[in-house]
């Protein structure tokens, strides 16, 4: 039987995420339950007898994107006080204001690699908020002065969110510390291969967790359900030591060579390359250590993600948004296109790939019949300027399973006679 349509979307230029060529004049149907009903061309198109119909006008019509790397529960500028010199409720409302933004950003999902409590994605779940649809890792794992160690130069624990932080430094502790995350309600384990940029004591090149602690970390995710791992990895040798180790996907990967390429594609393993990150440069703001790194390394990641993207390596987007601002997460799109992915490319890297990273292909992703009708709606034309949806006020319609998160109104709507 054919599902009652509440709604249509006429006269769209659609990019469903597959890698077809845009469809012009298409129309889409979502049934009252959220799902897509029809996707295609307006001739073939089945009668929609009494649904309301809206004229896309030709904007493009795009899956909601996944952005694979954010925090939500912070924003890195405001540095490592705030939330000891504020109120926690004004510390949730942040954090509540940042989730929006997202949204707003065309993020329809989204994964948060450390620093967000499960109780936002309840929020979300039930209602309570808007928000994209959240895998949390809630706390990653790092050794003692790994990247993950928030102690300062004092010895005092940083209180960026000090709850949200897992500290293991042998493979029975790592067990532990994973069963840990687990009870915190994690949908995977981020874990520290190396270390970063914005920590002070250690560099990219630096080695976090051994090989024998990220295979205990497997072993203990296998023996309950078999959850993804998902690597902070900067220098090579920690990239490979996190593939090696089975891990689901490499985060920021700016020091992967041929080898780690080879070893990605041999265990379909993911890149997440974190561009919006790498390139967010600012001395004024930056401190001097932070700034040399990230000078330094955005020049070898330059080198190293665009052999990656030529290699044709599993890329999905994610921004590491809370170290760079939140509410831009598509200006990734623009750093792997001038990194030299094609932007078709970078479109599905945004949707149908990160999709399958997160698990939720089934659902999301793409907009194909039965999926769920998180959508998009812009009036750029993303294969000619990428860039331009970087700017949110470019997104004018954003709906997550049928239902409008964002209207911008800026394309006509009418009701068809029944
Ligand atoms: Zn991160």
């Amino acid at each position: 039987m054919t599902p009652d349509r509440n709604l249509r979307l006429t006269n769209a230029t659609i990019i469903d995420g597959t890698g077809t060529p845009p469809l012009h004049n298409g129309v889409l149907d979502i049934t009252p339950d959220g799902h897509i009903a029809y996707v295609g061309t307006a001739a073939e198109a089945p009668a929609n007898h009494g649904a309301d119909e809206r004229d896309l006008h030709g904007a493009t019509l795009l899956p909601g994107f996944i952005d694979c790397h954010v925090h939500l529960g912070f924003t890195l500028a405001n540095g490592p006080f705030h939330t000891l010199q504020n109120d926690p409720a004004l510390i949730v409302l942040e954090s509540v204001a940042r989730i929006r933004a997202t949204l707003d950003a065309g993020i329809t999902s989204a994964r948060d690699l450390g620093g967000l409590s499960q109780g936002f994605r309840e929020a979300i779940d039930q209602a309570l908020i808007p928000g994209p649809r959240l895998k949390l890792a809630v706390s990653p794992i790092s050794h003692t002065a790994g990247h993950g160690d928030m102690h300062l130069h004092g010895g005092t624990l940083a209180p960026t969110i000090p709850e949200l932080i897992e500290i293991a430094d042998t493979v029975d502790e790592v067990r532990k510390a994973t069963r840990r995350v687990l009870r915190q309600g994690a949908d995977l384990i981020k874990i520290c291969t190396t270390g970063g940029m914005g920590s002070r004591h250690d560099h990219p090149d630096d080695e976090g967790l051994r090989l024998d602690e990220v295979r205990a970390i497997h072993d203990e995710l296998d023996r309950h359900g078999g959850k993804p791992i998902a690597a902070h990895a900067q220098g090579r040798k920690g990239i490979l030591t996190a593939i090696r180790g089975g891990v689901t996907s490499v985060e920021h990967g700016y020091g992967i060579d041929d080898e780690g390429l080879d070893l990605l594609e041999e265990r379909g393993a993911f890149l997440v390359p974190t561009l919006s990150t790498v390139f967010a440069i600012d001395k004024k703001t930056m401190q001097p250590y932070h700034y040399a790194k990230k000078v330094k390394w955005s020049e070898i990641t330059k080198k190293n993600i665009g052999h990656a993207i030529a290699r044709g390596a599993k890329i999905a987007l994610g921004t590491d948004a809370g170290v760079c601002p939140h509410g831009q997460n598509l200006r990734e799109l623009g750093h792997l296109v001038d990194l030299g992915m094609s932007p078709m490319n970078a479109l599905i890297a945004g949707t149908r790939t990160a999709s399958e990273l997160l698990g939720i292909s089934d659902e999301v992703g793409t907009l194909e019949t039965g999926k769920l009708a998180d959508l998009v709606v812009t009036d750029t034309d993303p294969l000619q300027d990428i860039h331009a949806l970087a700017d949110p006020s470019r997104i004018q319609i954003v709906m997550k399973a049928g239902a409008y998160v964002k209207d911008l109104g800026n394309t006509a709507a009418h009701t068809t006679p029944a």
